[in-house]
């Protein structure tokens, strides 16, 4: 079994591949994104993607990177709009929402904790419906540091009482993953499968999930 659900009393939960097929953010900032800022300087899709992938790059792991003000700011583009355009492609992963109903149902605490921007968050929100799963929800934009930060975790101690010890986080980033592992969280779980159109990723620094099936017995 791949976790021992009596020893775990909060579940905390990535969005974005984890709860969230990552295919729309990788289309939107791959794809969509691109698209529109070649329309805008007046460029061809790949000098703006040759452009564009070192600024991304070098904003990985950092606040800013999930910032819609920021990216609007730099490249003077409407993100927020931007995402709205294509919210369609915003899916929930397969066998999300049963992991969800039957986790709510039990007496565990479930929070969902991103590194998403509360404007990206609400429209995800409102798309998916699955708000009302969760016992709260923390963006990291409003504690200051990112979840690659052992900051992000000290802060979100004192939001959300909880044990390291009794805490399991599932988040398909392993940057992630290992500074909770620095913080003590002492369950952790990757997603293999973050985007349905990629193929399967092979984990080996943490137990990894192909979808939440894996995850329902003794829940
Ligand atoms: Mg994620």
């Amino acid at each position: 079994m791949m976790i021992d659900w009596k020893k775990v009393d909060t579940v905390l939960l990535d969005m974005d591949g984890t709860l969230l097929d990552l295919n729309f953010d990788n289309h939107f900032w791959k794809e969509f994104v691109p698209l529109k800022f070649a329309e805008k300087q007046g460029l061809s899709i790949e000098a703006a993607k040759q452009q564009l992938q070192p600024r991304f790059k070098s904003m990985e792991g950092k606040l800013e990177w999930y910032c819609l003000d920021y990216w609007s700011d730099v490249l003077e583009l409407d993100i927020a709009g931007l995402k709205a355009e294509i919210s369609g492609l915003i899916a929930v992963l397969p066998h999300v929402t049963e992991f969800l109903e039957k986790a709510h149902q039990s007496p565990k605490k479930v929070y969902l904790v991103t590194n998403a921007h509360r404007g990206s968050l609400g429209l995800k929100m409102e798309k998916t419906c699955l708000q009302a799963f969760f016992d709260g929800i923390i963006s990291s934009h409003d504690l200051g540091y990112p979840k690659e930060q052992a900051e992000f975790w000290r802060l979100l101690q004192q939001r959300v009482p909880f044990e390291k010890q009794s805490a399991l986080l599932i988040d398909d980033s392993l940057a992630v993953l290992n500074s909770a592992r620095q913080f003590g969280i002492a369950h952790l779980i990757s997603v293999s499968r973050p985007d349905t159109k990629q193929p399967k990723k092979e984990i080996t620094d943490y137990p990894a999930i192909e979808d939440f099936r894996e995850l329902m017995a003794g829940l």
